[in-house]
């Protein structure tokens, strides 16, 4: 699988193209809140062959733009479940971020997915993992190499958990059940660097509680250094 990574809109959210290179079959995930991915997406040679638009979670930077999105790419569009209260507030979130020109209707979700769902991207299956407590039903689409984990964690950080409808304590168990996925994964994150599972897991000073689990010692940057 090819991943491109397009950071944009106010809020510099990373969104992705992925391929799977065997069909040329692509897929968008995540859509930014403003037409600066139409137009990227829109500028490239080949043009990708778009099939589907998954979403990670409801907010406004990963999903605002979906409707612009559709249409140009009438395609396949996906949710996950748990997400769409969340989701449903869209035109609300412009106006509580104070854009209200960003009260636009939601877009279209034709599929709402749940933990342990595939989708066939060519022939590349993504697994669905939910990892709510950011919001109610984020998730991460995985393949044997890559994840896209939107703002579940980030490098060196995670996603907060003080907005409405955010739950700390799921978060804590969605983290958990990140790090039983295989830890080469590369870790595709809704803001910031590209990173690894087993680079957070040594030196994520918001999982600590999974080093002790996993028997990790932690980064030297991080350790205890005696005399000092
Ligand atoms: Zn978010």
């Amino acid at each position: 699988m090819r991943i491109q990574t397009f950071t944009v809109g106010g809020f510099q959210v990373n969104t992705y193209l992925i391929t799977d290179e065997a069909t040329g079959e692509s897929a968008i995930v995540d859509t930014g809140e403003t037409k600066e991915l139409v137009d990227k997406l829109s500028a490239l040679e080949p043009a990708p062959n778009v099939t589907k638009i998954l979403l990670t979670h409801g907010h406004i930077d990963h999903a605002g733009a979906l409707p612009l999105l559709q249409e140009k790419w009438d395609v396949p569009t996906y949710l996950p479940k748990a997400e769409r209260p969340l989701f449903d507030t869209l035109p609300m979130q412009g106006r509580m971020f104070g854009m209200p020109h960003l009260d636009r209707p939601c877009g279209r979700i034709d599929h709402e997915i749940e933990d342990g769902a595939e989708v066939q991207l060519g022939e590349t299956t993504l697994r669905f993992l939910a990892t709510p407590g950011h919001t109610p039903g984020q998730g991460c689409y995985y393949d044997d190499n890559d994840i896209i984990v939107g703002d579940t964690i980030f490098a060196g950080s995670i996603g907060r958990t003080d907005f409405p409808m955010s739950d700390p304590s799921l978060m804590v168990e969605s983290l958990r059940r990140l790090f039983e996925l295989p830890h080469h994964l590369r870790v595709h994150s809704g803001h910031g660097p590209m990173t690894t599972l087993a680079d957070e897991l040594r030196a994520n000073p918001f999982v600590g509680y999974l080093r002790k689990e996993h028997g990790v010692p932690a980064a030297p940057s991080i350790q205890w250094a005696p005399g000092t």
